[in-house]
């Protein structure tokens, strides 16, 4: 474990920073959850907000910490539809249940 301090972040590419739409806060994105809306069953009106942390699924995403905190700023400021581009009811509930389960695990 020798040899000199490596300037990470210095002459690097930077990595893709985000803003996280609870708390509004930038950071990079490895520490944001991705989540993607996705239309709902067919017959169910509206969208719903999934998480996505394999990043893979299509279409337009936004980023959000993945703690119960941030989650609740942006719902109570309606963060979810604006970042997603999508109007009307939206479910977060698959949101909240992962959450809810990492912490579980944490
Ligand atoms: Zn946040």
């Amino acid at each position: 474990m020798a040899g000199s301090p490596v300037e990470w972040g210095k002459d690097r590419p930077a990595q893709s920073v985000r803003t996280c739409i609870g708390c509004r806060q930038r950071e990079p994105s490895a520490e944001l959850l991705r989540i993607v809306a996705r239309h709902r069953e067919s017959g169910s009106p509206g969208f719903a907000v999934v998480p996505d942390p394999r990043r893979r699924l299509p279409g337009r995403g936004a980023w959000l910490h993945p703690v119960s905190a941030c989650l609740r700023s942006a719902e109570r400021r309606r963060a979810f539809g604006r970042a997603l581009r999508v109007s009307g009811n939206l479910d977060i509930s698959a949101l909240e249940q992962y959450l809810e389960n990492r912490h579980e695990h944490s």
